[in-house]
């Protein structure tokens, strides 16, 4: 089955609205002076909460077909819970994606994989698409056990997710040892992992859905190693993180082929 590849930055703690939008305004002439084809490879962009309006805006007027979204999204819908972003708040500003359960999120805010479900599961019931991250650290990869660590955060992931909804979820495999390292994994290293997840979805649910489903790999991508990455089967596109605050060289990331 052919999945649109998906290209998305995740720009992290990174950008004021102001900057947010000079990037946005960049990155969109670079893609059309080179006449990007947002049908055969999707891109996105995931700023901070406090640039979404602005980035909104611009793809709007200039009715961009950039896609945008969230680096997080609240489990709760609303109330006393200070400081969090619903997905009522974030449907409302357009955005397509959120990325649910990054790494950072789970080592410094404690997003346990029943946390994640439960944000997956607020994503799709405000019509965001959820980009889910996994991924092990070091020490699993070196005893041998990365396959599995990972698998068993999809697992933890989806957990009562329907097909209807699990048939539009994007998987990140993004290793911890190869985030913001410049350490990229090898393609085999990607493949063997996104190649896993894939096979986990036919098991959780059926081989069509599985087959339609986009899997990423993320962890130091740039447009030196984006194109063997994307000579993977199973490898259907990029959560690059640094490389996506540089117009530049995140469009030339999009324009792997
Ligand atoms: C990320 O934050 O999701 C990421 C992959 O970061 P980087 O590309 O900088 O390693």
């Amino acid at each position: 089955m052919a999945r649109t590849p998906l290209i998305a930055g995740n720009w992290k703690l990174n950008l004021d609205h102001l900057e947010a939008t000079h990037t946005v305004q960049k990155l969109a002439w670079l893609l059309r002076d080179a006449k990007h084809d947002f049908s055969e490879v999707e891109v996105a962009v995931l700023p901070s909460f406090t640039s979404l309006r602005s980035v909104q805006t611009l793809v709007d007027a200039d009715q961009l077909e950039l896609k945008y979204g969230a680096q997080d999204i609240s489990a709760h819908v609303s109330g006393a819970y200070t400081g969090e972003v619903s997905g009522t708040q974030l449907s409302k500003l357009g955005v397509s994606y959120v990325a649910v359960g990054h790494s950072e999120r789970r080592q410094y805010h404690g997003e346990t994989d029943e946390v994640v479900a439960t944000k997956t599961q607020a994503a799709f019931e405000h019509g965001i698409v959820p980009i889910v991250c996994v991924g092990e650290g070091l020490d699993i990869r070196k005893a041998g056990e990365h396959v599995s660590y990972t698998l068993a955060q999809v697992d933890g992931a989806l957990k009562d997710l329907p097909a209807d909804k699990a048939k539009d979820v994007v998987i990140a495999y993004e290793p911890v040892w190869a985030i913001g390292t410049g350490e990229v994994a090898t393609p085999a290293d990607a493949q063997e992992v996104c190649a896993a997840i894939r096979g986990r979805l036919a098991e959780l649910y059926d081989q069509e859905l599985a087959d339609g489903v986009r899997v990423l790999y993320g962890g130091s991508v740039k447009s030196s190693s984006i194109a063997q990455l994307m000579a993977e089967e199973d490898v259907d596109g990029g959560l690059v993180g640094g490389a996506s605050l540089d117009p530049e060289e995140f469009s030339k990331i999009a324009r792997f082929k």
